[in-house]
């Protein structure tokens, strides 16, 4: 091992007593020379877990981000430590820049954040390998490796270049991280990074002192408005709007409502986006309007509450968001309002963007995935960890759907329906495809196919086709089916459905997508 190991290094530099659950097994790896991927929620404490291999290992650390208004924040925090850190990126004039690149030539830096397109240059990486022969690297870290995903909501072509490294630094270990973790983006990172060989280091994804609330929307103001007023008083909190309009009028609405707020989108100056950024980094109680394009690497621990008053994108899209809440621990909430209208106009806007057809399909999945989530009847920590991949035992009696039972209606003969449609036509088509079998169409699809033979055509008039999308969308979410979303969205049965299909088990759903010929029973489940 290294003269300076890792937890005297978390203890003497960092100031920390003890390592957080992955991060001395990744440190461990690393330092050792190993390549690795590293999947950790956000605010798990991924920095440490590159800062710290670079300084226990011989030569210059490299960390490679897209977000460059962070670096600085970063380098500020690493000298206010005493490692010698500093960035390269567009933001530097050109005098700061030589400075680095002298401090880089004199072996004076331990720790250096890169923007990918600066490090992609020829002269950089010229500079690399004489540094490499010189006082050698100590690693490269590439940070939100999740932007290498085409499939993925921050797709970063640059991170595409990176194999590079691999091929011409073979001997430098290679920790990739990031706080995106289903299996498609998985892959892709592993793949486009070259990094096949690499450790997979994953982490929970359960954030414990989320509490989780989802409505329908009814007047939204006043729904945020109380909200507000009951719940967080004085708390420092994100809105996220899908439109930088509404993030005007609701900031707007909110100020003559006497609340600290401040509105935040990719329209405004810089100048402006970064004062506000700082208000709400640096002040107490400045609630956040915004877009997406706030909050990436945003580190305020004390953040009580993410709004979303818009559907995101994606459950990946959502649970970065609500990342930004309750990072020191302590109990926050993940509120959000939603409705079947923004769905329509979500799909459309997907279907209307230039994306190819291929892409549009794993928009439109992943937005399902979504919705089956917010339909779900289920504890909101289990739905969230299971989209990532991971158990969770369920009744956390702390979301909405564990604190207040939901009224649902008994689905059973539904979902068998839907279940034993799945299995019929072969588990290889998508939800679409199914409710034409189930409706009885007589598409081009079901003639080929001759799903029109099938004993499930035409069994399932009672429902409409919005009531069939949501059961199939929470039969995904409860686990007894599952999409495969790099394949046209294909559904499969589960394990789980084998009971459900064969009369064992009854199946619960939400009253959103009942028949209205059946009656409602509260739920007493
Ligand atoms: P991420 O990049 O995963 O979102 P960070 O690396 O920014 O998370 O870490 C989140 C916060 O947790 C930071 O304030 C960091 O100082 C703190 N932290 C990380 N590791 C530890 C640890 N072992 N002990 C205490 N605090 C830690
Ligand atoms: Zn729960």
């Amino acid at each position: 091992m290294p003269d300076h190991p890792p937890n005297k290094i978390l203890r003497d530099v960092f100031g920390f007593p003890s390592f957080r659950d992955n991060q001395e097994s990744v440190i461990d790896h690393v330092t050792r020379g190993g390549d690795a991927l590293v999947l950790m929620p956000t605010g798990g404490g991924k920095s440490l877990c590159y800062q710290i291999p670079a300084l226990c290992r011989r030569g210059l650390g490299i960390v490679i981000s897209p977000l460059i208004a962070l670096m600085q924040d970063q380098v500020d925090t690493l000298k206010q430590l005493g490692v010698s850190a500093a960035f390269l990126n567009s933001s530097l004039d050109a005098e700061s820049a030589r400075e680095v690149l002298r401090q880089l030539q004199r072996n004076e830096l331990k720790l250096l954040y890169v923007a990918p397109e600066r490090l992609m240059t020829d002269t950089f990486l010229n500079l690399l390998e004489r540094l490499q022969k010189d006082n050698g690297i100590a690693l490269f870290a590439i940070d939100e490796a999740h932007c290498v995903s085409q499939w993925g909501h921050d797709f970063r072509p640059e991170y595409r270049a990176l194999t590079v490294l691999h091929e011409r630094f073979p001997n430098v270990p290679r920790i990739a991280l990031t706080a995106t973790a289903d299996s498609p983006t998985r892959r892709e990172i592993l793949e486009r990074l070259a990094l096949e060989k690499a450790k997979q280091f994953v982490s929970s994804f359960d954030r414990p002192n989320i509490r989780y609330r989802i409505t329908l929307k009814a007047n939204v103001r006043q729904q945020l408005k109380a909200f507000l007023e009951t719940e967080h008083p004085g708390d420092a909190g994100i809105i996220y709007c899908l439109s930088r309009n509404k993030v005007e009028d609701t900031a707007e609405w909110l100020k003559a409502q006497g609340w600290d707020a401040l509105p935040y989108h990719a329209g405004l100056d810089a100048a402006k986006r970064s004062k506000y950024q700082n208000r709400f980094l640096r002040e107490e109680g400045v609630i956040m309007v915004a877009t997406v394009a706030f909050g990436m690497g945003i580190d305020k621990p004390n953040v009580r509450f993410v709004a979303h008053l818009d559907l995101p994108k994606s459950l990946e899209a959502y649970y970065q968001e609500i990342g930004r809440a309750g990072r020191d621990g302590l109990p926050a909430n993940a509120w959000m309002t939603y409705s079947l209208a923004d769905v329509v106009s979500m799909r459309q806007m997907l279907m209307s963007g230039n994306a190819l057809d291929e892409r549009k399909q794993v928009e439109l999945q992943k937005l399902d995935a979504l919705l089956g989530y917010c339909e779900s009847i289920e504890c909101r920590h289990q739905t969230v960890v299971r989209y990532f991949g991971e158990e969770h035992p369920g009744n956390c009696g702390q979301c909405d759907n564990c604190l207040v039972p939901v009224e649902t209606w008994d689905a059973t003969q539904a979902a068998q329906m839907a279940l034993s449609c799945v299995y019929r036509t072969g588990q290889r088509f998508g939800i679409s495809h199914q409710i034409d079998v189930l409706l009885g169409k007589e598409t081009a699809k079901i003639e080929q196919f001759h799903h029109h033979q099938l004993s499930t055509f035409g069994i399932g008039k009672e429902l409409a086709q919005q009531q069939w999308r949501s059961v199939y969308r929470q039969l995904v979410a409860i686990g007894l089916l599952t999409v495969d979303i790099e394949s046209y969205g294909r559904l499969k049965l589960t394990q789980a459905a084998r009971p459900v299909l064969k009369g064992q088990q009854k199946v619960w759903l939400r009253c959103d997508a009942k028949p209205t010929k059946l009656k409602t029973s509260k739920a007493e489940r």
